[in-house]
């Protein structure tokens, strides 16, 4: 039946309920076998079935008004198209990452960077924003978790078959598979396939090197997400970016789609992007020149880091990328020009290396962390890049993560909110959360379905654990007690993620005897539900999992404490809307955002937290709570104790006596006072939506807009940039400030002027090839400025090849003030100042003594 396949092959039905409810009520047996995947669900079904729902006449209507809702639902003028008016909006987004976490039934993601990529598309087409999505398609996936009789973690690979999967081959007009081809070391050729995956009305293109033309290793490249060598993942990570633009060519000539303007490179594994967009512009047409096309593919580009940790970032020995480049051939490139993009050419770096975010970075005309704190850690971890600079200037801005409101919303809760909003209001503005008297859910329901949700859980629990035990090799005699454990009516806490050790999955154990007492408290008894995997080469991971699963195994606590193997989006659906509180203890600010806690928020879980990723900004003291971190505790095993001891405290005193606080009608109305509160504050703005509009206004736009100008008619303004570039580099070496002076001895009252006067040299360069500028702040105790304005001082006139400026400005402040001059390059198709990375402070201890003062009093 044409419609239902139709509704199984667009993977918009992982999200639309409706969609998903059709399908289970076809078969609700089979629906469950097959694990909620509508490809296998048809496979499954009988033939014989399959003619008899054809025949049925409320189903073919059904099916079709879906295919209608479908079909409207990706041809409608959404915001960007209707509401998002502006002139540089871009023409489509080419969005690359190593991994997409749409659906579980689609198993390419290892854990949070996936997920929000697959987020990130969900929340594009809701939106309408064409962005096309570039991965690669991996034959196992990562791995499936499974636990020995010890606890210790198993892995295993079940492979995909992409043909019983929502994937369409990419073919050329002749019917062949589209190949794109990637040069590899020895006279190889690296061959892949692309399989495009439909989310909503966004194109997922996935590549797959398991082809025929491949040699037995090139076939392997895509088995496995993170698996193998460095070599491997050196072939991996040129198959995504070098392969990856091919496929984005190659699928804009087959179907017509615009070609990307901006280039979203979703962490450094993509990086090499840049190469094969500077391969195409020098080897086109206009054969531009090495400068000029790093122009070009900057002003398009924009690059997302998501980890806090030097250690998470991709480093790769330079020999070994040396060896991967040197085929790609470049005429007028040598491979060391290309080697130069990731050097870690500054302070504390290592020559012998290749670094995947300084190349994403370099290449990058914008550069975005994922929370305001990621961000502030982003400047100061990639400061040396801008050596010369403050921290604050890195220019590596933030936008805080969010989650796809429709995934991650408990189908139940989703119709609950229905009930209680306004036609044609939107679920995710939450005002359904607002109190009864003003139309709003009253706290019974709200919590009659809270319990509904854990108990969902719990029955999920269940069975996860007694299938766990039955892989462990306990027989189904001895199972009896797995039916009994966990209880719907006791406050559960939730902790699931990748097991790195900053994320301290143990921590909860630190002192095993206190937690035993809370779990099994008679009055307020606790339970806690745990999963995360570790990759399987962490061998510390891998044995703090069996430390906690061995702790979850003693007899006395193993009703309240479970430990469920396999953590993937499927068991994330369940897990996150049926706990009470998310708990997230990793070592501050070790946490680039997080994002599952957000899931819970949205649910009506309250959150207990260490400060750290989104929630550093986002806790507001009403919407949970905040675990004391022990912040400047070296010993870290001592900073875990009081963090540990910190955390219990919480639980014992606060969380679970206001849980337990019950009215006469068994409500706790403390507790559903921070519930509606999460839903209504936080609700909204941990909405991928707010963080893909935000991705459209305040990066993808801006970058469009340059990216249209340096890529405009004969590149000029890339040749012009370019040129300027190489000049000021070039000539850099002698500018020097030679003198400068204030006059604010007569200056009395706040608001009075003072006036600045400096002496530069420019050399070679020309007065409008700089900019000289004031910084005017409060001086700090180590002698630095804080809180300083920067103002553009004001040429006066030049002799012998030394110009003087000048600048009046009000004070505006009190206090012990200084400031300092310095000069840095200016061109109007810079991003901004520090672009180059170069300026040239005035040498303030022993040429200016004069330049702090005491202003006002
Ligand atoms: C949301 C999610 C993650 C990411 O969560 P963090 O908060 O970043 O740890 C990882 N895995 C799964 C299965 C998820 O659903």
């Amino acid at each position: 039946m044409k419609p239902i396949g139709n509704l199984a092959q667009n993977l918009r039905w992982s999200w639309n309920r409706p969609t998903r409810d059709f399908f289970a009520s076809l078969d609700p047996q089979v629906w469950e076998e097959v694990g909620h995947d509508p490809a296998a669900f048809l496979g499954s079904i009988s033939v014989q079935k399959l003619d008899e729902l054809s025949a049925n006449p409320d189903i073919v209507n059904r099916a079709a008004e879906l295919e209608r809702d479908l079909s409207d639902y990706l041809e409608k003028p959404q915001w960007f198209q209707s509401e998002f008016n502006n002139a540089d909006k871009p023409s489509a987004i080419g969005y690359f990452s190593a991994e997409f976490g749409v659906t579980a039934v689609l198993p390419q993601y290892s854990g949070g960077l996936g997920i929000l990529a697959g987020d990130h598309l969900k929340s594009a087409s809701d939106l309408g924003v064409p962005i096309i999505g570039v991965g690669l398609l991996y034959q196992a996936g990562y791995f499936r978790q499974s636990l020995t009789r010890e606890g210790w973690q198993r892995e295993s690979y079940p492979v995909i078959d992409p043909d019983n999967m929502p994937l369409t081959l990419l073919r050329e007009n002749d019917g062949t598979p589209a190949l794109v081809d990637v040069p590899l070391p020895d006279h190889r050729t690296l061959y892949a396939q692309v399989w495009v995956a439909k989310v909503g009305r966004i194109a997922l293109l996935m590549m797959d090197s398991d082809v025929v033309k491949n040699d037995e290793a090139a076939r392997l490249v895509t088995d496995r997400l993170y698996g193998g060598s460095k070599d491997h993942r050196m072939e991996q990570e040129l198959l995504l970016g070098v392969g990856g633009v091919k496929a984005l060519r190659t699928y804009t000539r087959l179907t017509g789609a615009p070609t990307p303007e901006v280039y979203h490179c979703n962490e450094g594994h993509a990086g090499f992007m840049a190469v094969e967009r500077i391969r195409e512009l020098m080897t086109g047409e206009e054969h531009l020149d090495f400068g000029t096309a790093i122009e070009a593919v900057r002003s398009g580009t924009l690059f997302t880091t998501h980890t806090p940790v030097p250690a998470g970032i991709d480093r790769f020995d330079r020999s070994l990328v040396q060896r991967y480049l040197a085929p790609i051939e470049i005429p007028g490139v040598t491979t060391d020009q290309l080697l130069a993009l990731g050097a870690e050419t500054y302070e504390g770096g290592d020559p012998n290396v290749f670094n995947m975010a300084v190349l994403g970075l370099r290449m990058a005309r914008m550069a975005n962390g994922v929370a305001q704190l990621h961000g502030k850690v982003s400047r100061s971890m990639f400061h040396q890049l801008w050596p010369g600079f403050d921290v604050s200037e890195v220019p590596i801005t933030s936008i805080t993560n969010g989650v796809h409101g429709p995934t991650w919303t408990d189908g139940r809760l989703a119709q609950l909110a229905r009930k209680h909003q306004e036609p044609g209001e939107h679920v995710n503005t939450y005002r359904w959360a607002r109190p009864p008297e003003e139309g709003g859910v009253s706290d019974e329901e709200l919590w009659n379905l809270r319990r509904e949700l854990r108990e969902q859980l719990v029955l999920d629990a269940r069975r996860r654990v007694r299938e766990s035990w039955l892989e462990r090799g306990a027989s189904p005699a001895e199972l009896d007690w797995t039916n009994r454990i966990l209880d719907p009516d006791v406050l559960t806490i939730g902790f699931a993620r990748r097991v790195p050790t900053y994320k301290r999955l143990t921590l909860m154990i630190n002192n095993p005897e206190r937690l035993a007492s809370i779990l099994t408290n008679k009055e307020r008894p606790v339970q806690i539900i745990v999963a995360g995997k570790s990759h399987p080469d962490d061998e510390q991971g891998v044995s703090l999992i069996q430390r906690l699963v061995a702790f979850a195994d003693q007899y006395d606590v193993r009703d309240r404490i479970a430990f469920l193997p396999n953590y993937d989006m499927d068991m994330a659906q369940t897990l996150m809307p049926g706990v009470d509180v998310w708990l997230n203890n990793p070592l501050r600010p070790l946490e680039a955002s997080g994002t599952s806690g957000m899931k819970c928020a949205i649910n009506g879980a309250l959150n207990l937290s260490i400060l750290d990723g989104w929630w550093d900004e986002m806790y507001d003291g009403r919407n949970g709570w905040a675990i004391p971190t022990a912040d400047g505790v070296d010993d870290p095993e001592r900073r875990d104790a009081i963090e540990a001891e910190g955390l219990y405290n919480l639980i014992e005193n606060t969380v679970a006596p206001r849980f337990y606080d019950r009215d006469e009608n068994g409500i706790p109305r403390n507790w559903m006072e921070m519930i509606r509160h999460t839903l209504a504050t936080l609700g909204p703005r941990v909405q991928a939506q707010r963080m893909v509009s935000e991705y459209v206004e305040n990066l993808y736009t801006p970058v469009a807009a340059s990216s249209r100008v340096l890529n405009g008619t004969g590149h000029q303004a890339a040749r012009d940039l370019a040129a300027y570039k190489a000049r000021v580099r070039s000539g850099w070496n002698q500018v020097a400030v030679k003198h400068v002076d204030a006059k604010v001895g007569d200056v009395a009252t706040v608001g009075d002027s003072a006036s600045f006067f400096a002496d530069v040299q420019l050399g070679h360069l020309h007065p409008e090839d700089v900019e000289v500028q004031l910084l005017l702040g409060r001086v700090t105790s180590n002698d630095d400025l804080s809180g300083f304005e920067v103002l553009a001082m004001q040429a006066e006139h030049a002799e012998n090849g030394v110009v003087s400026y000048r600048l009046e400005t009000r004070l505006n402040n009190a206090g012990p003030l200084g400031y300092q001059v310095r000069v840095v390059p200016t061109h109007p198709l810079m991003a901004g100042y520090t672009e180059l990375g170069l300026v040239t402070n005035a040498e303030r201890a022993a040429d200016n003594p004069e330049t702090h003062f005491y202003f006002g009093n």
